[in-house]
């Protein structure tokens, strides 16, 4: 573990009374750093094995400030275009294994929140396709994936339906594939739900809170905050994902940020369900009668490689034009929300949940699917922390 920062004294003038270093900053026995799908779920698996233990979550937003909150709430587990570029650069068994981790997490955030408060939908979702040659080649090995899939989801995923293309009324959209088990959550009520069971376990949740340096010594970690505390742990968790790397420099994380853009109420919204162009790098779908979108990243990796919140005209113009000239043509459509927020990707698709010292692990890169893939990942640090104790 590299050490980065000074050691800095404790900010004794920043006024912290006797009360509250006894009360609120004696020693933990976890310090969750991240308070997003991850750090919420590690640290509710973490406290239900140890009740007793005293399991603290920080988090330097006055809500979760990277994706969990950010995101485009698709309960999904990949388009056949997107499972099929991720076959050109990897092995079928750890495409496919990173299937089933996505469909296992699925399936357990919907066991650990409940669908009404998760408020799922399984509407379907649906891949565009515009150009024939693409679309043909994607629709030649819908057997092969249907039959892989099958082995981990029990049915039959994909089929062609372009007999929806006239009712969704799409413009130069050619063929649509369908996914039958994908669905669609609204992530504010997913995140406030998290959030009220890990209070509910006794976890103690600090929003405002941002460390700065991880020290290991023998006996504990100590946390170096931005307030100008020291806070003794016995374990630390990292859960920031696209921030990874300004803890844990050594990771290979690097940021990658989305942008989404949510229209007015749009009247007889022709369509409903999750919709993937582009091998996934754009989409949209329905959320209470409006069209939320986002993507992009790909028309300008390099300056969304980045943590700063942020929006760009690059790609907010190529969101608006693809939902005036392709999903809602000739519509007059206000747009009424935007906002951006931060993911962690790297070389390999697997996210990184490992031991990184004898006191320190995390759990980060959730390489963009942190809804489907986040629960599960917290639960195997979480079991992490356990077997080290
Ligand atoms: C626009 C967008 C759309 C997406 N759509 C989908 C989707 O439809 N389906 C899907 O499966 N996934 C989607 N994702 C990805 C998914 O949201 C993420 O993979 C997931 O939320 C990651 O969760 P996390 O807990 O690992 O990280 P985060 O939610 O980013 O949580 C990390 C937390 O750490 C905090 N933090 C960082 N540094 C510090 C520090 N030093 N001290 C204290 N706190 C710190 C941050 O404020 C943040 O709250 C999308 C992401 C974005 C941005």
């Amino acid at each position: 573990m590299s050490l980065n920062l000074p050691k800095k004294q404790i900010d004794f003038y920043m006024n912290w009374s006797y009360w509250e270093k006894t009360a609120f900053f004696q020693a933990a026995d976890v310090v969750v750093i991240g308070a997003g799908i991850v750090g919420l779920h590690a640290a509710l698996t973490f406290k239900k094995q140890q009740p007793q233990a005293r399991v603290v979550v920080l988090e330097r937003g006055l809500l979760p400030d990277g994706a969990s909150t950010k995101n485009a709430g698709f309960a999904c587990f990949g388009s056949v275009s997107e499972l099929l570029m991720d076959l050109e650069e990897n092995s079928e068994d750890s495409v496919f294994a990173l299937v089933e981790k996505r469909w296992r997490g699925l399936q357990k955030l919907r066991q650990v929140l409940g669908d009404e408060a998760l408020h799922f939908e399984n509407l379907g979702g649906y891949e565009l396709f515009m150009e024939e040659h693409f679309f043909e080649q994607c629709a030649h090995k819908i057997d092969f994936l249907n039959e892989a899939l099958a082995q981990i989801i029990g049915k039959t995923v994909y089929r062609i339906a372009d007999e929806q293309l006239k009712p969704f009324g799409f413009a130069g959209v050619n063929h649509l594939i369908f996914n039958a088990y994908e669905g669609q959550i609204h992530t504010g009520w997913m995140m406030k739900a998290l959030l009220d069971q890990a209070l509910q376990a006794g976890i103690e949740v600090r929003f405002g809170w941002e460390v700065e340096a991880i020290f290991p010594e023998e006996k504990n970690v100590i946390l170096q905050l931005t307030s100008g505390l020291h806070w003794a742990t016995r374990q630390v968790l990292v859960t920031t994902n696209g921030f990874a790397r300004q803890l844990l420099p050594e990771l290979l994380v690097q940021p990658g940020r989305g942008q989404v853009l949510v229209t007015a109420p749009v009247p007889n919204l022709p369509f409903a369900g999750t919709f993937h162009v582009d091998c996934g790098y754009t989409y949209f779908r329905n959320i209470d009668g409006r069209i939320l979108l986002g993507g992009g990243r790909n028309l300008d990796f390099e300056t969304e490689a980045t943590t700063q919140a942020g929006l760009t005209d690059r790609i907010q113009n190529h969101l608006e034009t693809l939902l005036r000239q392709v999903i809602l043509p000739q519509k007059e459509i206000e747009i009424e929300h935007r906002w951006s927020g931060i993911m962690g990707f790297g070389p390999t698709q697997m996210p990184i949940v490992a031991r990184l010292g004898d006191r320190i692990f995390c759990a980060v890169k959730m390489q963009g699917m942190g809804v489907a893939i986040g629960s599960l990942m917290g639960e195997e640090a979480a079991n992490l922390l356990l077997e080290a104790q």
